[in-house]
């Protein structure tokens, strides 16, 4: 096969027996964990000292597995030939030009938990592994503060462990709005936050309970230390779901009502983390174009599986311990999940301590506003235009 581009779209339908792909491109091979209930989507970037050449390129799973198509993309947006549609990208930009900046920052991946439904153990050999990059207070403040944000939003891993963090949030609280979620466990000092974090510096902090990892007294206790300084208004809780602490939530909300909290924020339960079997057996692969033709495709099953142009990257960004810039949370995660072979819209834009990085000037083109997570939603979502392409695409891994 002729590598036309470093980017290699590969549309699959996978029955319930395959749980794996592998896509081979000469001697080197790369696995996927595959997704089923219709067509799907990877995208294999390789290495532009390919690009003209040809190459063998197989694929391999270990069940059942149609690959619908091979597509190369000419840039990163353009995604199984999308055609792209200037008038709702420019309409996108001028909706959210009022819409001012907002920073989600992972101020590192550490934590000093370890619950079993932590969202990062789907890849936590990575995210865990990860040092926040040593930077100063000052450093990171005037990064976050570039772009002149009006809010940071500071989450984890737990954030409280990063040194200076008290520092950080009490400067960045004098230019912007700041808030952050935390398990309030032994690095969250009450004692250096009444003296170093002003209360006008935050708009407030939610602390998950996690009880396999504290008691309910020990929690409730610092809990109620902090309400009392800083103000039920910048106070939250938060509770996952998990089956073995669903007996929680009713005190968790007496809590509240005592204490005349209104933050609470209960999460769904979701099992941690994947487990990806190794693929067994060969089943196809040719060079079989993803119709072009719109009229040759499925129609889209439901609006929130149509493509939309997305402010995400222009007017929100979330930041990782080392800087790198992404449009969004699907983006760090897929990044995490997929390394280099993230599909190319959902790689970093850049690193906040870079002096050249720029905010993207273009909207995203986003296909699964379905899963966008609530954080960037509840942003972005009265910004998102309809890209007008009514037929199915490919949902990314
Ligand atoms: S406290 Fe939060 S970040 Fe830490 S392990 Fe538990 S769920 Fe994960
Ligand atoms: S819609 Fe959500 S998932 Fe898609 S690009 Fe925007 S923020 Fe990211």
């Amino acid at each position: 096969m002729k590598i036309e581009s470093e980017f290699l779209d590969i549309s699959y339908e996978a029955q319930p027996d395959c749980t794996t792909l592998e896509v081979a491109v000469g001697p080197v091979k790369t696995r996927y964990p595959v997704d089923h209930g219709g067509m799907r989507m990877v995208c294999l970037t390789m290495p532009p000292s390919l690009v003209g050449h040809h190459v063998p390129v197989t694929v391999t799973g270990d069940g059942r597995l149609d690959v619908w198509g091979l597509n190369f993309r000419e840039d990163e947006l353009n995604v199984a030939g999308l055609p792209y549609n200037p008038s709702a990208e420019k309409e996108c930009v001028t909706k959210s030009e009022s819409l001012p900046l907002s920073i989600q920052w992972f101020a590192t991946w550490k934590c000093n938990y370890n619950c079993s439904y932590c969202w990062q153990e789907s890849v936590n050999l990575s995210y865990r592994s990860e040092r926040p990059i040593k930077a100063d207070v000052n450093k990171w403040v005037d990064a976050l503060l570039r772009f002149n944000p009006n809010e940071v939003y500071i989450t984890g891993g737990e954030p409280t462990i990063l040194s200076g963090i008290e520092d950080i949030v009490a400067m960045l609280g004098a230019y912007t709005h700041v808030s952050m979620t935390s398990n309030l466990g032994k690095s969250f000092n009450l004692d250096k936050w009444f003296s170093r974090v002003p209360v006008k510096a935050i708009s407030g902090v939610t602390f998950s309970f996690h009880p396999s990892q504290v008691s309910w007294e020990d929690y409730q206790l610092k809990l109620e230390h902090f309400c009392d300084h800083y103000g039920p208004e910048k106070t939250g809780v938060e509770l996952v779901m998990h089956p073995d602490q669903v007996g929680f939530k009713q005190p968790l909300l007496d809590l509240a009502k005592r204490l005349g909290i209104e933050t609470i924020k209960i999460d769904t339960y979701c099992e941690q983390p994947t487990i990806y079997p190794k693929p067994v057996s060969k089943v196809k692969c040719d060079k079989e174009a993803f119709p072009a033709d719109p009229a040759a495709r499925k129609a889209n099953p439901s609006p929130d599986r149509e493509p939309y142009y997305c402010p995400a990257g222009m007017k929100r960004v979330n930041v990782d311990p080392v800087g790198d810039v992404f449009t969004c949370m699907s983006a760090i995660d897929r990044g995490k999940m997929f390394g280099r072979h993230t599909l190319p819209h959902y790689k970093s834009i850049g690193n906040i301590f870079d002096p050249g990085f720029q905010l993207r000037p273009r909207p995203t083109l986003c296909w699964e506003t379905f899963r966008c997570s609530q954080c960037d939603a509840d942003r972005l979502a009265d910004y998102w235009v309809p890209h007008g392409f009514k037929h199915q695409l490919p949902i990314p891994e």
